[in-house]
């Protein structure tokens, strides 16, 4: 029997940020409570502990985000940083320690009723 099982972890993220290209309201240095939801799916998971894992991952991966200004982060574009560029950044920190199982997106909410999820580069290679 093949069982694929699929679970999430959120976490809330208090930080700065601009956005310096938008020339609107948010080029101002100004800050949001962000919401961070990463979603997993594993098939026939054999590690009991695996959620527990994975949202430990998720609390590790953007423990330095938190109480700051995202446009000083490695990994974001210089005043660019978007909640685009902010769910495309975690991802990739996520993929690089997701033994186990299979990353399928990071959603970043920015705003309530307004979020973006990242699915990865789905270009094929
Ligand atoms: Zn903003």
């Amino acid at each position: 029997m093949t069982n694929r099982v699929e679970f999430t972890a959120g976490i809330s993220l208090e930080s700065a940020h601009s956005v310096l290209e938008k020339k609107n309201c948010c080029e101002k240095l100004h800050g949001h409570s962000w919401a961070v939801t990463a979603r997993w799916a594993a098939v026939n998971p054999t590690d009991q502990g695996l959620f527990e894992h994975r949202l430990s991952n998720l609390e590790n991966t953007v423990s330095d985000l938190d109480h700051g200004n995202l446009n000083d982060i490695e990994g974001v574009k210089e005043n660019m940083a978007t909640a685009e560029a902010v769910a495309e950044l975690i991802f990739k920190r996520l993929s690089a320690i997701n033994a186990g199982s299979c990353l399928v997106s990071v959603q970043v909410e920015e705003e309530p009723d307004c979020s973006i999820s990242y699915f990865g580069n789905i270009e094929k290679k």
